[in-house]
């Protein structure tokens, strides 16, 4: 059988930043909420897709991705991102080894075609998760919990990681069969396992959607 592309979009944050009466995924860009925007990209990526919402929010999901014409399976996610990619992994039913997974987060809408692909392209090749970042810019301090400077770090070799996440499916399930508690990047888990991990570079208009004010800039990068 050949590998199959698995998308996940993980959507069922509060959005506690975000401060809005609806999870933050429902909210509007453009004409359409970002859960659709995110679940069109990896659908258009993937073989299957799975969306993960909120508890009381699966049945406004399934309607918003049936009249935007998106194939999705939709399933409910949990207290934390982790607990929604878990949940999200344990809809995806039976997986060969072969198979790849792709994690993303309803949060960033902007995710390109090319991005997704130059992702799945880089675990193709050889690699057991990858994920799109970029070298970071700013100069960077440690502080301490009074936030007088420690040191500065040297910022060569750091990068910021985006989504979406590609895993070869046995290294990211393997990984959830153990995880405790919390993370809030899936690399993280499997690079503790051993994994060989790759970035590829990504795209600063590839934002997170995480402030109010986001959305303004997000509409003005899709204008673009
Ligand atoms: O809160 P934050 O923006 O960091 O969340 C990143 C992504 O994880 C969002 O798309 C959000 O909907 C998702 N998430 C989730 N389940 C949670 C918390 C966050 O699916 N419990």
């Amino acid at each position: 059988m050949t590998a199959q592309r698995i998308g996940m979009v993980v959507a069922a944050g509060r959005g506690e930043r975000f401060a809005r009466d609806l999870p933050k995924a429902f909210a509007t860009l453009g004409d359409e909420p970002l859960l659709v925007h995110s679940a069109r990209a990896m659908a258009q990526a993937c073989d299957r897709t799975v969306v993960v919402c909120a508890h009381g929010w699966t049945a406004p999901a399934e309607r918003l991705l049936v009249a935007a014409g998106i194939d999705a399976q939709v399933c409910e996610g949990g207290v934390t991102r982790t607990d929604s990619v878990a949940s999200g992994l344990s809809s995806c039913g039976a997986c060969e080894p072969d198979d790849l997974v792709g994690v993303h987060d309803a949060a960033r809408p902007l995710a390109t075609p090319a991005l997704i692909a130059a992702v799945f392209a880089a675990v193709d090749e050889g690699a057991d998760a990858a994920a799109p970042g970029l070298p970071v810019v700013d100069t960077v301090k440690l502080v301490d919990e009074a936030a007088s400077v420690v040191r500065t770090v040297d910022r060569r070799g750091l990068w910021t990681v985006q989504t979406p996440q590609v895993f070869r499916w046995p290294v990211l399930s393997r990984a959830y069969e153990t995880v405790r508690g919390c993370v809030t990047d899936d690399l993280a888990l499997v690079e503790q396992a051993g994994a060989k991990v790759r970035l590829v570079m990504g795209d600063p208009a590839n934002i997170k959607v995480t402030y109010p004010w986001d959305l303004e800039l997000a509409e003005a990068l899709m204008r673009r």
